[in-house]
């Protein structure tokens, strides 16, 4: 277990200093501006979407380690899905990052190595902003996506 925590540490770090998909998509469909106010994190996702499909998915922001590496991760795990394949795999994530559960892991692929923040609530937050931000433009809600409401 504890080579395991290291390994996912490792991933977690390496994620959050280099995130991939970093940057600008000028021919995105969406644009979504998410702010985590309990830690500072905050971040704006470019995504292109065609038929329903994530096709292109990318993010810019600054933030803890947690939070970057949580939304490169992620941006990696997405491609390609389509909208209720994205639905399945934020329900897994979110039920494994609050409570800790290994059910559904085996669906996160790299994603599961955030599991560690089930220990930490504070720190939930910093690992789903991404995705909050995500589902809202799933949702097609409007204005900036808060933590904190
Ligand atoms: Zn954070």
């Amino acid at each position: 277990m504890n080579d395991l925590r290291e390994l996912y540490q490792e991933t977690i770090i390496d994620h959050g200093r280099h995130p991939r998909n970093f940057g600008e998509l000028c021919d995105a469909t969406h644009h979504q501006e998410g702010f985590n106010p309990l830690c500072g994190d905050k971040l704006t996702l470019h995504l292109r979407e065609k038929n329903d499909i994530v096709e292109q998915l990318m993010f810019e922001g600054s933030g803890c380690a947690i939070s970057m590496a949580s939304a490169s991760l992620m941006t990696e795990k997405l491609k390609g899905k389509t909208k209720n394949e994205i639905q399945e795999i934020f329900s897994a994530f979110h039920e494994v990052v609050t409570t800790g559960d290994q059910k559904n892991i085996e669906k996160l692929g790299k994603l599961a190595v955030l599991i560690g923040v089930a220990e930490f609530p504070a720190r939930v937050k910093c690992a789903t902003l991404a995705w909050h931000t995500l589902m809202a433009i799933i949702a097609e809600k409007a204005g900036i996506v808060s933590t904190e409401n």
